[in-house]
C-alpha cells in the first residue's frame, strides 16, 4: 500500500469518529460555523466537529505545522477533500482568513506577521474580511482611493470600502489602500492588516432585498493602524493583492464541490424525485442526460484542477489556469442550480416553510445567491477579457489604463 493509499485509510477512520453524525448532514445557512472574537456554535456538535478539526490543524489542512497548520502537502489535502465529500462532512468553519489571508501571509507576510495571525486563523480566534471594492473602484480595481499616511510608528487611514462580505460581523480587514498618486495606479498601493477595534472604523450594513444583509461599507475615519500592520514594502502592495487573488478564484471555483456538506449531488436529488427504471437508471431520459453532461464538466474540471496543483507543485505554475477556474467552475455552480431546480420543481421553490426538506431550501437559497458568484472576486466579463489578453494572446480591449480586478 502506497503512503498515500494509507493516509486515505487513517483519514477516514479518524473522520468516522471524530465527525459526529448531525455533522453529515447539509448545512442551512443558520448551521455554518464562523470564527472569531464572539464565537458561537449553533450547535454542541458543531463545536466538537469544529475543536476536534482546529486542534488536528485541520482547519488550515496546507498550513505549515510550526504554526499549528495540519502539514499536509497538496496530495494527501485533496484525499482529506475527497474524503469529507464522500463522508458528507461539513466544513468545520469558513472564514476569509483560511481561503485569503492566510495563503497570501505565507506567501507575502514577514515572520512576525506569520508568527502572530496564521496560529489565530487556524484556531479561528478571528474573523477576517476583505477590504478591496470602494464605490469607485470594482473592477477597475487600481482606481482605489482609500488614503493611507505614513507617521513615526503608524500609519493614519481614511476612505470607505464597499460590498465587504461579512464586514460587520469580522473582527479584522486586510485592506488594499492608497500610499501614492505618482507613476502608474498600481504603483501606489500598499496592503494593510487593520483590526476593526480601532476607533475610527465603522462597519454599516448595506440591506439587500432579500432582507437580510451580509455586505457593508466600511468607513475609515482618521484610523491609526500601526506599521508592523503593513504586508510587503510600501507601494508594493499591489502584487500582494493579485496573489490573495489567486486564493480568492481559486476559492470560488471550488465552491461547487462538498460546501455543503450532507449527499446533494444531483442523481440522488433525481433519484428522489423520479426513482430508478429496471435497469436502475434514473428514469427521466433528459434528466439523466443533463445530469451526466454537468457531472463530466465537473470531472474534467477536478482533473484541470488537480493537473494544476502538481504543476504548481512542480513549479510550473500556469497563472491562467485559477483566472480560467474561476469562470468555469463558478459557472459550473450555476449550471447545477439550474438543474436541481428543473429536478425538483415546485419542490425548490421553498424559502423557509418547514413542508421543505433542507436540501430543497438549499435548492432555492443557493439558485439565488450563486448568481453573485460570477460577480464576486471578479466579474465573468473581466475574467473573459483577462483570459482573451493573457491566455490566448488576442488583441487588448480599448481601456489601456484600466487594470481589471
Ligand atoms: C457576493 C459578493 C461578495 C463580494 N464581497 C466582496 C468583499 O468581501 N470585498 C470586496 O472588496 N469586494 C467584494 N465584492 C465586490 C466585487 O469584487 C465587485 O462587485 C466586482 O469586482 C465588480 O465591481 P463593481 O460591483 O464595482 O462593478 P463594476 O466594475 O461597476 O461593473 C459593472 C458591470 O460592468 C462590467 N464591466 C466593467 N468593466 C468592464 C470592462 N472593461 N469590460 C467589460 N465589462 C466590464 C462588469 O462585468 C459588470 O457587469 C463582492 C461582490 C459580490 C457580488
Amino acid at each position: 500500500m502506497t503512503d498515500l493509499e494509507q493516509f486515505r485509510r487513517a483519514t477516514r477512520a479518524w473522520l468516522l469518529e471524530n465527525c459526529p453524525p448531525s455533522q453529515r448532514t447539509t448545512v442551512a445557512k443558520q448551521d455554518v460555523v464562523w470564527p472569531g472574537r464572539n464565537q458561537t456554535f449553533p450547535s454542541e456538535d458543531a463545536r466538537l466537529w469544529f475543536e476536534r478539526m482546529r486542534d488536528k490543524g485541520w482547519t488550515c489542512p496546507t498550513f505549515p505545522a510550526e504554526y499549528g497548520g495540519g502539514g499536509l502537502d497538496e496530495a494527501q489535502e485533496k484525499v482529506l477533500r475527497e474524503e469529507m465529500q464522500d463522508l458528507g462532512c461539513r466544513p468545520p468553519v469558513i472564514d476569509q482568513g483560511i481561503s485569503m489571508l492566510g495563503p497570501a501571509l505565507l506567501e507575502f507576510g514577514n515572520e512576525a506577521q506569520k508568527a502572530y495571525h496564521i496560529p489565530k486563523i487556524v484556531r479561528g480566534e478571528l474573523r477576517w474580511c476583505q477590504g478591496y471594492s470602494e464605490p469607485g473602484a470594482g473592477s477597475d480595481l487600481a482606481s482605489l482611493q482609500t488614503k493611507c499616511e505614513p507617521f513615526d510608528d503608524h500609519f493614519l487611514v481614511n476612505g470607505s470600502k464597499i460590498w465587504t462580505s461579512y464586514g460587520v460581523e469580522s473582527d479584522w480587514i486586510f485592506c488594499l489602500v492608497r500610499t501614492s498618486n505618482e507613476g502608474a495606479k498600481q504603483a501606489g498601493i500598499s496592503f494593510l492588516l487593520i483590526d476593526m477595534e480601532s476607533p475610527g472604523v465603522k462597519a454599516e450594513s448595506i440591506d439587500l432585498i432579500s432582507g437580510e444583509s451580509e455586505f457593508a461599507q466600511v468607513f475609515f475615519d482618521n484610523v491609526k493602524v500601526p506599521k508592523e500592520n503593513l504586508v510587503g514594502e510600501i507601494n508594493q502592495g499591489w502584487a500582494v493583492a493579485k496573489g490573495l487573488l489567486k486564493h480568492e478564484r481559486k476559492m470560488m471555483a471550488e465552491l461547487g464541490t462538498g460546501f455543503a456538506g450532507g449527499d446533494l449531488s444531483l442523481a440522488k436529488i433525481a433519484e428522489q424525485q423520479f426513482g430508478r427504471d429496471a435497469a436502475g437508471q434514473i428514469d427521466q431520459p433528459e434528466i439523466r442526460l443533463a445530469i451526466a453532461d454537468y457531472e463530466m464538466n465537473m470531472r474534467a474540471i477536478a482533473l484541470t484542477g488537480q493537473r494544476s496543483h502538481e504543476e504548481a507543485q512542480a513549479g510550473q505554475m500556469d497563472r491562467n489556469v485559477p483566472l480560467i477556474m474561476k469562470y468555469v467552475g463558478t459557472t459550473a455552480v450555476q449550471t447545477r442550480d439550474e438543474l436541481a431546480m428543473d429536478i425538483q420543481g415546485y419542490r425548490s421553490a421553498g424559502w423557509h416553510d418547514e413542508n421543505f426538506s433542507v436540501s430543497e431550501l438549499r435548492t432555492a437559497r443557493d439558485l439565488l445567491f450563486n448568481k453573485a458568484l460570477t460577480i464576486a472576486g471578479g466579474t465573468n466579463e473581466i475574467q473573459l477579457n483577462i483570459i482573451a489578453k493573457r491566455a490566448l494572446g488576442l488583441p487588448d480591449a480599448p481601456a489601456p489604463d484600466k487594470e481589471e480586478r
